[in-house]
């Protein structure tokens, strides 16, 4: 049923095809953004579509469920090694789809595979039937606790890095016995599929992992089914649409959003590893990384020399279309206008350009733009950019620069340069984010045991470590009575004289 084909190459038509029309009905088409040329057409997912999906991982669920830990750790390690060995492939469809070199996808795609691997080798250690202490007034009673598996777990994927983050939500959803319906990005659909005829290729008759390719509102459609959770990675204001959906049902909900991290720079820093680690976190996949650099608080009496440095860094990077480039183009091109908004608001308000400005903003490819003096009201400060962008302010001392940073309503990850170490401890900790690096950006996100996840217009819920797998579980608490109850008080001919005892007991045990 291919009715449609958006061959037109404008910005805008990858990310709105219009509604009304008949033709847009049955497929959309996923563009290179390099070029703006049709890659392939997806079909659009309508409401019984995504519940068939549902309906199919439902009865899948019982069986991956019946497969214990250790069965599906054997399932999900061949998965694994199926991806591993198919990394080169599924490396070239990220590129293409989202236009950043290969070298980056590639990258992307070795991360996701370590968290294959420790969400499947870890599931039975965090989620196994375990004993607790039952506490001396229950001495009577046997308690344990377990974590079963929800049952269907709807993940509702971004673009910018459309393996790794998916996938963060989906090998610990599967890992923890869930079945898994995942809706990627309209803009990487052809990822979502890879990784779907991946898992077919090892288990074909059991529909464990399932993908539906369509535009918003076949997320919304999945989010309405009646899944026992969404995991949903994308921007604040659809994770609000999605939650609304998701109200109607008592849905829960993981929320992994965007950011404005900030790096902050101490006077004690190695500002040339400082430099480097902020041109990647800033301008590596276009400044496009949900917990990329996108603010830099550098203490006064280093601001100048980090500034120099940084931009010396920067004035050699090529973006460009190719493997070799440095960065690739805007792989959502709506998203130059946000960009270009940002730049001229920032200079607007009297901040200064040390490199590019508003003539950096091409049709696809933006050059790298470093601000400075940037007035902390501005957007380029307040709302997340999510381009090759980057405002380097100065700040009196190390208090200033955590009120600075603590200052948006994102709280995602941050760094920290200092040589320190306690001091960067110290400083980690009165961050408001999610995860902090010392000495590093984005040191947490390939480390699978560490929870990855923000507050407040950051999103909620974890991914990734033994957190990650909670989130796709319920706790299931069981006592068994051991041997009777010296005290008879769970009755409704409660003896006085336990009564009394227990209130003696109670001044013994927590009045003193
Ligand atoms: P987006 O919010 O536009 O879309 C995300 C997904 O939601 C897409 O699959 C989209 O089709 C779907 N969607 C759109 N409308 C929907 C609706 N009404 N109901 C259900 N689903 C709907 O985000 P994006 O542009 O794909 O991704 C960029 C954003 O994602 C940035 O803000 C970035 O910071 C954030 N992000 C966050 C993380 C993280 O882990 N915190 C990781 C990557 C990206």
């Amino acid at each position: 049923m291919t009715q449609k084909s958006s061959t037109t190459d404008s910005p805008d038509s990858q990310s709105s095809p219009d509604p009304q029309s008949p033709a847009a009905a049955a497929t959309f088409a996923s563009l290179d953004p390099r070029t703006g040329d049709v890659i392939a057409e997806y079909p659009i997912a309508d409401e019984s579509a995504v519940a068939e999906a549902v309906d199919r991982a439902r009865i899948a669920a019982r069986w991956w469920d019946a497969q214990g830990f250790r069965g599906r750790r054997e399932w999900l390690l061949e998965f694994k090694k199926a991806v591993a060995r198919g990394a080169t492939s599924l490396a070239s469809v990220v590129s293409r789809e989202t236009g950043k070199p290969y070298g980056d996808a590639f990258l992307e795609v070795m991360l996701a595979v370590e968290h294959l691997d420790w969400a499947a080798k870890n599931a039975k250690q965090v989620l196994k039937a375990r004993r607790v202490p039952s506490g001396v007034a229950s001495i009577n009673q046997a308690a344990s606790l377990e974590y079963r598996p929800l049952g269907v777990v709807g993940v509702i994927g971004p673009w910018n890095y459309p393996v790794y983050t998916p996938m963060g939500s989906i090998s610990y959803a599967l890992a923890a016995g869930n079945a898994v319906v995942f809706k990627p990005s309209e803009l990487t659909p052809g990822v979502g599929k890879w990784l779907e005829e991946t898992w077919n290729s090892i288990a074909p008759s059991q529909p464990v992992f399932q993908v539906v390719t369509g535009l918003g509102e076949t997320g919304s459609a999945l989010a309405r089914t009646g899944v026992d959770k969404i995991a949903f990675t994308g921007s604040g204001p659809t994770a609000r649409k999605v939650m609304a959906v998701c109200a109607e049902s008592l849905t829960p909900l993981v929320a992994e959003c965007g950011g404005k991290d900030a790096m902050i720079v101490a006077a004690d820093a190695d500002l040339d590893k400082a430099a480097d680690f902020a041109a990647f976190g800033a301008f590596g996949n276009a400044g496009q990384t949900c917990a990329g650099v996108e603010r830099i608080y550098v203490v006064e009496s280093v601001h100048q020399e980090f500034l120099d440095r940084l931009t010396t860094l920067v004035s050699r990077a090529k973006p460009g279309g190719t493997d070799d480039s440095t960065y690739g183009p805007m792989t959502l091109p709506r998203q130059i206008d946000i960009v270009r908004s940002h730049i001229d608001d920032a200079l607007a308000g009297g901040a200064t350009a040390v490199m590019g400005g508003p003539d950096s903003v091409g049709d696809r490819i933006i050059e790298p733009v470093i601000l400075t003096n940037v007035p902390e009201t501005s957007r380029a400060v307040c709302e997340e950019t999510f381009g090759p962008t980057v405002v380097v302010n100065k700040v009196r001392d190390l208090d200033e620069a955590v009120d600075r940073a603590n200052g948006t309503n994102y709280g995602l990850g941050a760094s920290i340069f200092t040589r320190d170490k306690a001091k960067g401890r110290e400083l980690a900790a009165r961050l408001c984010t999610g995860m902090v690096s010392v000495n590093s950006v984005l040191g947490f996100a390939g480390i699978p045991s560490l929870p990855f996840g923000g507050i407040g217009e950051s999103g909620f819920g974890r991914i990734h470590g033994a957190d990650g797998l909670r989130e796709f579980s319920r706790p299931k608490s069981v006592t068994v009575e051991r041997f009777r109850s010296p005290l008879k008080l769970m009755s409704l001919e409660r003896p006085q004289r336990d009564l009394d005892l227990s209130a003696r007991m109670l001044k013994l045990m927590h009045g003193r």
